[in-house]
């Protein structure tokens, strides 16, 4: 073995002991609400597709007439030729659908953030961030040359509490950022307390919406229609990897935010752009969501009964008010074996363990979509009772 292999076996040993090793499953079929991993067919409670649109015959439509017209790649970086219409229509229709002013997309949502986030504040700058940001989030930050604090999760005191104590440091811009919905939690962001303290501090607001595009608000539009916000976020960000069943990140906001964020991020200036099928199929999600809502109705509805069923069978679920549920059981090795007893009786929910959540968080994360049907639920919720039980979790 090369002395790098052998360095990596010794350190993949470490974290086989810990129960630290993730085992990627391998999907043979679409992705909800039912598929066949890994040669079995099993009822999927982990998928961010919450609306199921990555097999909506429109998104699927727009994308192949899209490689018939344009081929499959973009060809290069946006600023050099990889900046087709339809790039600049996704750009536009983002922000039509957000109701903001400009809008510039990426090829992820962690791109989206690691690329934004340090060049809205860097020297003489500081950030506020909360404490469960998502590690794109917490990357981006560390790309920054701001300072950086932390405030306790959705602690809107502490938050007050930091901005006082940097008042007279005299920072430049204090960037406040949060998680819309967070995502190993399911609990939403206190908005309307963050832009009071921001307002009163002149702090600037980010807001990561990944969870919350056609999940929350008016047709799907995210946290800040949730709230009756609209227009006071100053940085919205957001993804197409999860309801809108595809991959590509966004920023919106202000009319100057794109240009400056074109010209300035480096995972959209040195990062091809993202191939015509999906920029056509992003479009059309946006389309769906406002011309059927009713896909966002079934996911509440699935949501409130799954939610609801697993609290009467004792389960912890933590803070959770959105369709991302958590099944909270504290040892990562617990947590693995949870989620192994589920897949031997055909549901794959996924253990999250540290260090995507601290080490006495473990987890299984359970996430609703609206193409479960009323039968597969009622399917879960006694497979998580026998487990449950078998493992002591539940009495
Ligand atoms: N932010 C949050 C809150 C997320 O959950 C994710 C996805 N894990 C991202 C950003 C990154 O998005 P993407 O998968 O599009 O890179």
């Amino acid at each position: 073995m090369k002395k790098l292999d052998q360095f990596l076996r010794r350190e993949l040993d470490v974290l086989g002991r810990q129960n630290l090793v993730w085992k990627s499953r391998v999907l043979e079929t679409a992705s909800v609400p039912r598929a066949m991993v890994d040669g079995k067919e099993v009822l999927i409670l982990c998928s961010n597709n919450y609306l199921g649109l990555t097999n909506h015959p429109k998104l699927k439509d727009r994308a192949i007439e899209a490689i018939e017209k344009f081929g499959v790649g973009a060809g290069s970086v946006r600023i050099i030729i990889g900046n087709m219409r339809l790039h600049e229509q996704l750009d536009s229709k983002i922000t039509e659908y957000k109701r903001t002013e400009s809008s510039l997309h990426f090829p992820t949502g962690f791109a989206a953030n690691a690329g934004s986030i340090p060049q809205l504040a860097g020297e003489g700058d500081v950030i506020i961030s909360d404490e469960l940001n998502h590690g794109s989030i917490i990357d981006g930050v560390r790309l920054s040359k701001a300072e950086r604090r932390v405030f306790k999760h959705r602690d809107t005191n502490d938050l007050a509490r930091v901005m006082e104590e940097i008042e007279s440091k005299g920072f430049k811009r204090r960037l406040i950022i949060t998680d819309g919905v967070f995502s190993m939690d399911g609990d939403i962001a206190p908005l309307p307390g963050i832009l009071k303290e921001a307002e009163k501090y002149g702090g600037i607001i980010y807001v990561d919406d990944a969870h919350g595009d056609g999940v929350l608000g008016e047709n799907g539009r995210g946290i800040a229609s949730h709230f009756n916000m609209e227009g006071r976020v100053d940085i919205e960000m957001g993804t197409f990897s999860k309801a809108f069943g595809n991959i590509g990140g966004y920023v919106t906001g202000g009319r100057e935010l794109s240009e400056y964020i074109f010209n300035k991020a480096r995972t959209h200036l040195l990062s091809a752009s993202i191939p015509p099928a999906t920029v056509a199929s992003c479009i059309a999600a946006m389309e769906v969501v406002d011309e059927e809502p009713e896909i966002i109705q079934s996911l509440w509805k699935n949501t409130k009964y799954f939610k609801e069923g697993l609290k009467e069978r004792g389960f912890d679920t933590g803070k959770s008010t959105t369709p991302i549920t958590p099944v909270m059981l504290g040892e990562s090795g617990l947590a693995n074996q949870f989620s192994e007893a589920l897949l031997e009786k055909g549901i794959l929910a996924l253990p999250i363990v540290y260090p995507v959540v601290a080490k006495d968080k473990a987890r299984i994360r359970t996430i609703m979509s609206a193409t479960h049907t009323l039968e597969d639920l009622d399917f879960a919720l006694r497979i998580f009772e026998e487990v449950g039980r078998s493992l002591k979790v539940t009495q």
